[in-house]
């Protein structure tokens, strides 16, 4: 299954809800064909596992350093899993589900407790895995390819204008979230940010307008810069940019491209 069909417009238009949508998405989500070590995916079902990084702890230095990656994924993407597995273990039938189907198809887990860890602990999951396979070392880097260049001069004027309204969205987040670059169900790109672990799959969760398949996700939490960055989180978004691995953001906006 290609992360191309993360969510697919046409079943997006022709459907409408979140439950039919949910019943489309890939039982798997998986990365960038060009980074090999990034191709492992989500597997369908609890309990789920820490996968590995794509890359060396230190290899994207020093833009993000090495103690913060073994942090982050080998602590805090850690916990997700762990709280998201022992909240399936009472829960069987969501727990054969993909991920992707259960956060498109949250409002209708109507254990409200059950419906909240899945929310921030089955978000946090997937936006890390996702996050993870969103970067590479800088000199493997890349840019945006021909087509996904086209697009978004169309929606931002330029990559530089993308940017701005990227740096923007995840400056302003106030408190812990991430900030999103998407394609809409209507094919245009758009950045969005989400609080905590929310994320633009959650149907019924985020705003309508914010719904769509992901391509770019920075996380801004203070867990993601806080040991090298501490209160300049501006000064993170920046240096993030060049980490970004555009190679397989390009492969997810020609995939979301229906
Ligand atoms: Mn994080």
């Amino acid at each position: 299954m290609q992360e191309s069909s993360i969510i697919q417009r046409r079943n997006f238009v022709k459907l409408g809800t979140f439950a039919a949508t949910a019943a489309l998405l890939p039982r798997t989500v998986t990365a960038a064909a060009t980074n090999a070590n990034a191709t492992a995916s989500i597997p369908v079902g609890a309990p789920y596992a820490l996968p590995g990084l794509p890359y060396a702890h230190d290899a994207l230095e020093p833009h993000i350093d090495k103690l913060t990656m073994e942090i982050h994924h080998g602590k805090h993407h850690a916990a997700y899993i762990t709280n998201l597995n022992a909240a399936l273990a009472g829960a069987p039938d969501l727990a054969k589900q993909p991920l992707e189907k259960l956060l498109a198809g949250l409002p209708a887990v109507t254990d409200e407790a059950l419906r909240g860890t899945l929310r921030n602990h089955g978000g946090g999951h997937w936006n890390h895995d996702f996050f993870w396979k969103s970067l590479a070392p800088a000199a493997q880097s890349g840019e945006p390819s021909a087509a996904l260049a086209a697009a978004l001069d169309a929606s931002f004027g330029s990559l530089d204008a993308c940017k701005k309204s990227f740096g923007e969205a995840a400056s302003k987040r106030f408190g812990s979230g991430w900030a999103w670059l998407i394609v809409t169900p209507d094919g245009k790109l758009k950045v969005t940010s989400s609080p905590n672990q929310d994320n633009p799959l959650m149907q019924g969760v985020v705003p309508a307008a914010d719904l769509g398949s992901p391509l770019l996700a920075l996380d801004v939490w203070e867990h993601a810069y806080y040991l090298h960055y501490q209160n300049r989180r501006p000064e993170y978004i920046a240096a993030w940019w060049n980490v970004v691995n555009w190679h397989a953001v390009s492969e997810r906006f020609a995939a979301a491209k229906v």
